[in-house]
């Protein structure tokens, strides 16, 4: 049976990706070596590198003065290698929920971080909006899309002080003014790559303004001037990524992505409001597009989880369990993710309503 990809992260890639990713295990471009086992130092991984690098410039029109970097470690060791290379005195956070909350608790080892506005008070389930940004920041940090909760920014905030954003689970599903930004990271294996790879986008003219001594291997200036190889960088994973914007910039680059994914979204997201068994329970304004939660409405609230998640796998639904704190279903309709895959979907949820609705 045909296998329909929803989970989280790590998540779908596209089928291509897959089987070039596949070859070059056995066979790097022709050399006679698998991938695996060459060194990183090659001329062909430093043009393996250098293209994904300039592949993401081209993609998400990167203006001048930024530089792309390939790290190991997640989103999660940047949440650290963030307040070490911008916080000297004071940070500012927006709470969006898990991933944010993890992020501000590691600045707080820095300096001082505030929470400039938070979405708690309603389990997370909006953007916060129309609160005021304190101009003494060193930087404030949002976490764009929220993989957990389902909400999105659409937008990118105007915002006095240097603004740095967690995209690990919507880069390349929207265009973004990344000028607006001093920096923007991520991990890669929601929406650009297979897991082992963080994607840095960094404004080279903001670093270096801390006064703290930063170890080599967590100051971005290092891996800027070494090329992300002052270590051995995850050439496996680096090899996928460059497969994947190569296939994302041949679908026609991140705007017909982004038309796509609302698309999507759009089908998606009307068939819950439509389904009497199913709710969203996000704010309509901030529905992420790549993660969409929903819970059973109230008459069903009662129902089993797994009733729902036991009968989509008998339509080849895989990762719809949603995460513990939302309860419920999250389908994760990332960039790869074929619009056939979510038809299936309201198909099943459409059959599911058929038999058990009362
Ligand atoms: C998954 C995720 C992370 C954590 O990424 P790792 O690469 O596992 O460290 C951080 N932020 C967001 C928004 C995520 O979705």
């Amino acid at each position: 049976m045909k296998k329909h990809n929803f989970a989280a992260g790590p998540s779908i890639l596209p089928r291509p990706v897959i089987e070039s990713a596949a070859k070059a295990v056995l066979d790097f471009e022709g050399i006679g070596l698998s991938v695996l086992e060459i060194s990183h130092r090659t001329k062909e991984f430093e043009a393996v590198i250098e293209e994904a690098s300039s592949l993401m410039k081209e993609l998400l029109n990167i203006p001048e003065g930024y530089q792309v970097l390939w790290l190991a470690g997640g989103a999660s060791t940047q949440f650290y290698f963030v307040p070490f290379n911008f916080l000297e005195k004071k940070a500012g956070y927006v709470n969006t929920g898990v991933w944010a909350k993890k992020a501000m608790k590691e600045a707080v080892n820095f300096g001082e971080t505030i929470e400039v506005a938070s979405s708690e008070d309603k389990n997370n389930t909006y953007i916060p909006k129309g609160y005021k940004i304190p101009e003494d920041l060193d930087y404030l940090h949002i976490t764009s899309n929220n993989t957990i909760f389902g909400t999105e920014y659409h937008e990118d905030i105007d915002c006095p002080v240097p603004l740095i954003a967690d995209m690990s689970s919507d880069i390349l599903s929207r265009p973004v003014d990344v000028s607006k930004y001093v920096m923007i990271y991520g991990g890669a294996q929601k929406n650009i790559g297979p897991a082992g790879v963080t994607f840095v986008i960094v404004k080279e003219d903001a670093l270096g303004k801390v006064t703290r001594k930063i170890p080599s291997m967590i100051d971005y200036r290092t891996h800027i001037k070494n090329g992300s190889m002052f270590n051995t960088p995850p050439v496996f994973p680096i090899y996928v990524v460059r497969e994947n914007l190569k296939w994302v910039k041949e679908q026609g680059g991140v705007a017909e992505i982004q038309r796509r994914n609302q698309a999507k979204a759009k089908v998606l997201y009307d068939e819950i409001e439509r389904n009497s068994m199913f709710m969203s329970p996000v704010a309509v304004e901030d529905r992420s597009l790549m993660n969409v939660p929903f819970v059973y409405s109230e008459k069903y609230k009662d129902m089993e989880t797994s009733e729902f998640i036991d009968f989509s796998k008998k339509y080849g639904m895989v990762g719809l369990k949603g995460h513990r704190l939302v309860g419920g279903f999250r389908a994760s309709i990332y960039n790869s993710l074929p619009i056939e895959s979510v038809q299936a979907l309201v198909e099943c949820m459409q059959e599911f309503e058929k038999q058990y609705a009362k």
